[in-house]
């Protein structure tokens, strides 16, 4: 399981469908409206 960067639900990477990659790290999301929000400024979520 990994966390949802936006919302900090837990993810199951196996069965996430929204993902983002930036740089070499992929990011998973509960929902499509979490992978927006991460999208417009990623760098708020990225450390
Ligand atoms: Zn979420």
């Amino acid at each position: 399981m990994v966390v949802d960067p936006v919302c900090r639900m837990p993810v199951d990477e196996q069965k996430s469908r929204w993902t983002s990659r930036q740089g070499d790290r992929t990011y998973h999301f509960c929902s499509p409206g979490c992978k927006r929000i991460f999208e417009v400024k990623p760098e708020r979520y990225v450390k």
